[in-house]
């Protein structure tokens, strides 16, 4: 037995074997190529419907052919079965992935927002973002009716006014007449496309892409303006104080209480102001660079700081260190009297 040497002497029926016999083996009375079963031309028909069962396309379908069943020309024939499948012409999907196409920046916030209807874990959210900002808003609809969705645009529209142009998708809540009706009152350009945010239906992507976003503006914010982010101060505290008059930190203060927004501070500066200052205007002083006037600690406005003299030194009292300009002990300006801020808070509590 085996393979004639030249294909003139095979017989017929198996020519169509000859250039792929090194290929072909026998396993127990089944003729196999590498290691899928070879399939006699009447059973093909019955295989290629159970490689299509399930619709798949053609990658898929081919993949799955790969692990079991071989003959000549199984690709073409797996091709022509889909393209002939009645099933999958009328369900095939109407679009393929487009190309994502970059928007222009509109020329100012909330001028251009785009919205969607997104689901996650059962619930239902209307989002809408802002094309220049990014700004995200998320907002729960517990059905997604027109009128739901409207109301939730109207109290968004409310608190940050009403855009230029909405985009939106042709779902039934944007192309309602009630839609029209907001459209036409509020007054704004409704553009239906696709609203172009990265596959806005799945929430869980695009809190992914906002956070991203804000991260990258965040690094980018902060890389630009060398911040860093700067140590928290407590009553007490001394500090340099940089006012709007002033070119560099001249005025000395001392820290009474955080103010409500944040990173503010009140202060006193020499016990004649009380001030709010940002903490980008405050510096620590460990107090040796800190000349205190002698009277200012006898003055009203000092002694209204909260007793807090059980403080004690705190690793984030060390932390002060790394935001204080370095400064040589040297000899000090005559006629003023040195303290340390602890040491200036016990006098104020006796
Ligand atoms: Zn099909």
């Amino acid at each position: 037995m085996g393979w004639p040497n030249r294909i003139q002497s095979v017989p017929e029926d198996v020519k169509a074997f000859y250039s792929v016999r090194s290929e072909l083996s026998v396993s127990k009375d089944l003729l196999l190529y590498r290691n899928r079963t070879v399939i006699p031309t009447e059973w093909r028909r019955d295989i290629l419907s159970k490689i299509h069962e399930g619709h798949q396309g053609i990658t898929k379908c081919r993949e799955h052919a790969k692990m079991s069943v071989w003959w000549q020309e199984i690709g073409q024939d797996i091709a022509h079965e889909i393209s002939t499948c009645q099933f999958c012409q009328t369900n095939r999907p109407t679009q393929q992935k487009k190309p994502l196409i970059t928007t222009p920046l509109p020329a100012r916030p909330w001028q251009k927002v785009g919205m969607d209807l997104c689901e996650l874990e059962g619930k239902r959210y209307l989002v809408v973002i802002d094309y220049y900002s990014r700004y995200l808003e998320v907002m729960y609809v517990p059905e997604i009716t027109s009128k739901q969705v409207i109301g939730k645009l109207k109290n968004l529209f409310a608190r940050w006014g009403i855009p230029e142009e909405v985009v939106s998708d042709n779902g039934a809540q944007f192309t309602s007449t009630k839609f029209r009706l907001l459209q036409s009152e509020y007054n704004f350009i409704h553009t239906t496309s696709s609203p172009h945010f990265p596959q806005a239906n799945d929430l869980k992507s695009v809190k992914m892409t906002d956070d991203r976003a804000k991260t990258s503006y965040r690094r980018f914010y902060n890389r630009r303006h060398s911040v860093k982010s700067l140590p928290e101060h407590g009553p007490g505290d001394m500090v340099r104080v940089k006012l709007d008059k002033e070119k560099g930190w001249k005025t000395t203060g001392v820290v009474v209480s955080q103010a409500t927004t944040p990173r503010s501070y009140i202060v006193t500066t020499d016990g004649l102001a009380t001030m709010r200052q940002n903490r980008r205007h405050l510096k620590v002083s460990l107090g040796d660079d800190v000349a205190v006037p002698v009277e200012s600690q006898d003055t009203p406005m000092l002694e209204t700081v909260p007793s807090s003299g059980e403080r004690t030194e705190t690793p984030e009292d060390n932390a002060h260190e790394m935001d204080v300009e370095s400064h040589s002990p040297g000899p000090r300006t005559s006629g003023r009297v040195v303290h340390k801020p602890l040491r200036f808070r016990d006098d104020i509590d006796k």
